[in-house]
């Protein structure tokens, strides 16, 4: 099994990085369906500043790492997704705590934090077509599985269901919430880039084995 370490923390934020620079125009798209079409550009050029940081120097700890992408999502993402998902990694961060890696519980409670704190900031609850409709099946998924990675991987894919099923809802926050009835019928972007966030870190998990782990 891969250690949930500080490399792992920092490969997860560049795979992140990564993915969202792959799904820019797709998030640009949902985004434009039921907001104003920014979160795509909004998450590419928040991770794209969070690599530039961790280009600085190795985080020495998974909390350093967070703490990282925290700051710069903050400072760097305008709209309700950067304030968001900066309180998520701040909390992500602070749960991590000094932990060298992150065990199953550790996972479960991490992730916990960063909805916990995504709630808290934005006041929305489940069913409300946000973010939180992906991140919190992920933090229960979490809680049922095993090791760490595993907790990542059922995580990723609760997030990715829950996304999903954000497509009948009725938006009731954020700016979709404008729309009311005729939000429905369309994919939360917030859901999406969540269920992104989680899919880098299961693979972030898995690619230290196929770099070499297997000698
Ligand atoms: P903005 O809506 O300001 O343009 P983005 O487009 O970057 O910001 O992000 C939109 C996403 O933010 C939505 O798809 C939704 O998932 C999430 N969101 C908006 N408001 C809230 C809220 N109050 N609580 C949780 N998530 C929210
Ligand atoms: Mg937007």
């Amino acid at each position: 099994m891969t250690d949930l370490d500080a490399a792992w923390a920092d490969r997860w934020l560049r795979e992140c990085a990564r993915v969202m620079a792959a799904h820019r125009e797709e998030l640009i798209d949902l985004d434009r369906a039921i907001g104003d079409g920014d979160h795509g550009e909004n998450m590419d050029r928040g991770f794209r500043a969070v690599v530039e940081k961790l280009d600085e120097g190795p985080s020495d700890s998974v909390a350093a790492a967070l703490k990282v992408a925290a700051m710069m999502l903050m400072s760097k993402v305008g709209g309700a997704a950067g304030p968001l998902y900066g309180t998520a990694f701040l909390r992500a961060s602070v749960a991590a705590g000094e932990r060298s890696a992150l065990d199953g519980p550790a996972v479960e409670a991490m992730l916990a934090a960063a909805r916990d704190g995504i709630v808290a900031r934005g006041k929305a609850e489940l069913g409300d077509k946000t973010m939180v409709d992906a991140w919190t099946p992920a933090v229960a998924a979490a809680g049922r599985a095993g090791d760490g990675e595993a907790a990542l991987a059922a995580a990723a894919s609760a997030a990715e269901a829950g996304a999903q099923a954000t497509i009948p809802l009725v938006a009731r926050k954020g700016r979709a919430s404008y729309l009311g009835e005729r939000s429905a019928g369309h994919l939360d972007p917030g859901a999406v880039s969540t269920s992104y966030i989680l899919r880098a870190a299961v693979t972030a998990a898995v690619s230290e084995i196929s770099a070499g782990g297997f000698e």
